[in-house]
């Protein structure tokens, strides 16, 4: 058995589960995805012989990753849990009240962490935070630091944001949508948007091998069927400028694995790199498409979300070494954005909880890493926008995940390890 042996067999079935998630999203197909699930796990159990061993290439370091996550995301116990947290239909959901629904839940989002910790252990990580920080090129960038940092610097103001928009625990998501209302943006087309914007960076191109998918119900989510022909954008008719953001942001995942032209396990991706990207793409939209108004609107709402994020982050870290305190630890770290915590049991509600677990500081490493390209491209090209997208394919896109992100940003003169991670005010976080 050797590394070729389990490329050949893992990445038909890691593109395969793309298209059932694709279509559980765009067609609402309740498939199972078991069987694709077991495969998965079998496949890396045969070969979990690479695991503890230094590896001898970049492919067998992604090999390594790839098999420690899926042991454990791909385990029966964790595959049934997680798959019977996805659809709140398993609880009677309709017929309870959303902390009557949040107490259902919590023994299962309990059980789930138990077992995902348990098996990341058994693996010989720390946790199972440690484990997924690791395989997503993360380890060492001291993310609970850079997320205490980032909440020092940005808080007061999120604070005062929330309050303006009178944003609450209840109406925050749905009414943080609406802001902005319609834009002159918005007369165009999903598809009309996305060809506007890959123009204006020089990346037309690319999107031969994008697909946009409009249905009334669909929210932003970007499917890799193949890599690179054929990536897809679920998205809706845009109403608001938030979605507008959102659409920029799913065509920024989209480009990124369009442009993909690594072998084998390079056309698989970390969380953090595919989010920075996503990120990198609505940070360049809000300078190139909106007005300087729209623009500031646009940089307050992701300022409050990435507030939102790094909170929601550092009560996960939390919550994973002491889960018997999770309503205490909710109440004490989501009460810092000022807002009246009513139920701190509807922690268990959030998918960031279960089905996305140590994902969510993705999007704020993201932010603050698409500031330093930004002002890296802007420095280099100044206004010629059309050279950001081809330097962008070169450097970020086209070889995958040959080259950790954190060590191609290196290269390119991007050091994260100098994040300020206490005091210190950085202008772009907050413009
Ligand atoms: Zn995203």
């Amino acid at each position: 058995m050797t590394t070729d042996d389990f490329i050949h067999d893992y990445i038909p079935l890691f593109f395969h589960y793309q298209e059932l998630m694709w279509d559980r999203y765009a067609h609402e197909l309740d498939n199972d995805t078991g069987c694709v699930e077991s495969d998965v796990y079998t496949l890396c159990h045969r070969h979990r012989y690479v695991l503890g061993k230094s590896p001898k290439s970049r492919e067998e370091a992604v090999m390594q990753q790839i098999i420690a996550r899926e042991l454990v995301e791909r385990h029966p116990l964790v595959a049934r849990l997680r798959n019977r947290l996805d659809s709140w239909s398993n609880y009677n959901a309709s017929n309870l009240t959303r902390a009557e629904l949040a107490m259902a839940m919590k023994p299962d989002v309990l059980n789930l962490m138990e077992h995902r910790n348990r098996l990341a252990q058994d693996l010989g990580y720390v946790s199972y935070p440690a484990l997924a920080l690791k395989s997503s090129d993360t380890e060492e960038l001291n993310v609970r630091d850079v997320l205490r940092g980032f909440l020092s610097r940005n808080l007061p103001r999120a604070k005062d944001l929330i309050k303006h928009h009178g944003l609450t625990t209840e109406n925050g998501y749905p009414r943080l949508r609406q802001l902005g209302g319609s834009t002159p943006g918005t007369s165009r087309s999903p598809l009309e948007l996305a060809t506007d914007l890959a123009g204006l960076l020089g990346l037309s191109q690319l999107l031969s091998h994008v697909s946009l998918h409009v249905l009334e119900s669909g929210f932003g989510y970007t499917g890799a069927i193949a890599v690179p022909g054929d990536v897809r954008i679920l998205t809706r008719p845009i109403t608001s400028l938030q979605e507008q953001a959102t659409q920029y942001h799913e065509l920024g995942h989209a480009l990124a694995h369009a442009a993909n032209t690594g072998p084998g396990l390079f056309k698989t991706w970390t969380s953090l790199s595919d989010e920075t990207m996503g990120v990198l793409m609505e940070r360049l939209a809000s300078r190139l498409v909106f007005t300087e108004e729209q623009s500031q609107l646009v940089a307050d709402i992701s300022l409050i979300e990435n507030v939102r994020c790094a909170v929601s982050s550092l009560f996960e870290l939390d919550l994973w070494s002491s889960p018997e305190r999770a309503e205490e630890l909710y109440a004490e770290h989501y009460g810092k954005l000022g807002l009246a915590i009513s139920e701190p049991a509807l922690w268990a509600l959030d998918t960031f909880r279960s089905i996305d677990p140590v994902y969510v500081h993705n999007y704020v490493l993201g932010a603050m890493i698409a500031d330093r390209i930004i002002t890296h491209l802007e420095a280099l090209f100044c206004v010629r926008t059309e050279q950001y997208g081809p330097w962008l394919e070169q450097e970020m896109y086209q070889c995958g995940r040959q080259e950790p992100l954190p060590a191609k940003l290196k290269r390119l003169g991007i050091d994260l390890s100098d994040w300020p991670t206490d005091q210190g005010h950085s202008r772009s976080e907050r413009s």
